[in-house]
């Protein structure tokens, strides 16, 4: 089974581009996708909640939620978050540092809450690998993941090192593989850490060259690797099947 562990609802770039959920999901038949996990990002806690749930009501068996955490001058979100994933079924959290930081005294709270709710936090640490050391070793009981195995497109092969050895330092951290560009280092971390932390995702959808071909070929990354056919598996589907108990 093929689980893509990182879809956009709503992206992070500058239009903040929305796709649907019929989008997400006819993509997914073309490029023979199984199950998707879904959030909105670029907006608040709230519409995130009401983005995801809107999704998986529509495809309760494809699709997966989990709820972006974003502060707010409003309200405090933490219940909201709480209520998502206690009350209406969503799996794991989101975060991103370029909307919100990750200071201890902002987001600390969120870590502690995925901690003792059991699901994983996705967040993308835009490279910064001292806030990635520092919440993996103040929480070792929140299950983290680690998007773009530390920083989005990343060519630096030192940094991305630095990342897969945190998370051989650290139990708790899973690396997701979407927007991976140096190959090996993906086959590198499935022989340090084990296929079983080391994710697939497509980060989409994205329309370059189109959004069936997008996905496909971050399948493809995958299966041209030099690893097993098991282990090829398992970054495909089974290592977030496992993280999320599907
Ligand atoms: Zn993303």
């Amino acid at each position: 089974m093929i689980i893509d562990s990182h879809v956009h609802l709503k992206h992070g770039d500058a239009a903040a581009t929305e796709y649907t959920p019929e989008q997400i999901v006819e993509v997914m038949d073309a490029a023979g996708i199984d199950r998707s996990v879904v959030f909105a990002m670029s907006t608040t806690t709230r519409r995130s909640i009401e983005m995801a749930r809107d999704a998986v009501e529509r495809f309760p068996d494809r699709l997966i939620p989990y709820v972006y955490a974003l502060p707010s001058y409003e309200r405090p979100v933490i219940e909201e978050l709480r209520e998502a994933i206690a009350g209406l079924g969503f799996r794991g959290i989101k975060l991103h540092i370029g909307e919100c930081r990750l200071r201890e005294y902002i987001a600390d709270p969120v870590f502690a809450l995925v901690g003792e709710l059991g699901v994983p936090c996705l967040i993308d640490l835009g490279g910064d690998l001292a806030t990635g050391e520092r919440i993996a070793a103040a929480f070792p009981q929140t299950k983290l993941i680690y998007a773009h195995f530390g920083r989005y497109l990343c060519t630096d092969a030192t940094l991305i090192r630095s990342f897969i050895a945190l998370a051989d330092a650290h139990p708790n951290v899973w690396l997701d593989a979407t927007g991976v560009v140096l190959d090996w280092t993906i086959s590198e971390a499935v022989r340090r850490l084990g296929a079983e932390r080391v994710i697939f995702g497509t980060d989409g959808p994205h329309p370059a060259p189109t959004l069936t071909e997008m996905a496909r070929n971050s399948i493809r990354q995958i299966e041209m690797l030099d690893i097993s056919e098991e282990e090829k598996a398992m970054v495909l589907g089974g290592s977030v099947a496992q993280l999320l108990g599907l």
